[in-house]
């Protein structure tokens, strides 16, 4: 598992989108056991004016509906360490496996994720953190409306 993974690459795409954007520089990417890529997505809070489509969550919809069986073996890769929403949606779908950029930033669900058998690897990559420091010091009030928290 490395920052070359093709997942991961894909969910720093994402997250530089995101950034382009103007939102939170937060990307993710869902792959499956046979390395097929279901879904891909980034932080739209701030583009759509949503509650909850965190990158997990834009990847996880974008993916669309699908039959528990294609969750089965997938991993997440995500640039930030999940939230409790994320984290509480790839235990309800049962992936395998969580691959976060980093947690430096933020450190979320990952002590839960264990606890439901849900291998964790942190790439700790300065690339993911270097884009959150970035978009966190021009607008802190957003990112703290993203974490559920009073700035
Ligand atoms: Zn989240």
């Amino acid at each position: 598992m490395s920052a070359h993974d093709e997942g991961f690459k894909i969910a720093l795409e994402e997250a530089k989108q995101g950034a382009s954007e103007g939102g939170i520089p937060i990307g993710a990417c869902l792959v499956d056991k046979a390395g097929n890529v279901l879904g891909r997505g980034h932080n739209m809070r701030i583009q759509k004016s949503s509650a909850t489509l965190h990158g997990e969550i834009s990847a996880l919809e974008n993916a669309g509906r699908l039959p528990a069986s294609a969750y089965k073996g997938a991993t997440m890769y995500t640039t930030l360490s999940p939230c409790d929403m994320c984290t509480g949606a790839c235990i309800l779908y049962k992936v395998a496996r969580v691959v976060m950029g980093e947690n430096n930033t933020f450190v979320g669900g990952e002590e839960h994720l264990k606890r439901n058998g849900i291998e964790v690897v942190n790439l700790q990559n300065a690339e993911c953190a270097a884009l959150m420091k970035k978009f966190i010091d021009e607008h802190p009030d957003k990112w703290y409306e993203d974490i559920g928290e009073p700035s």
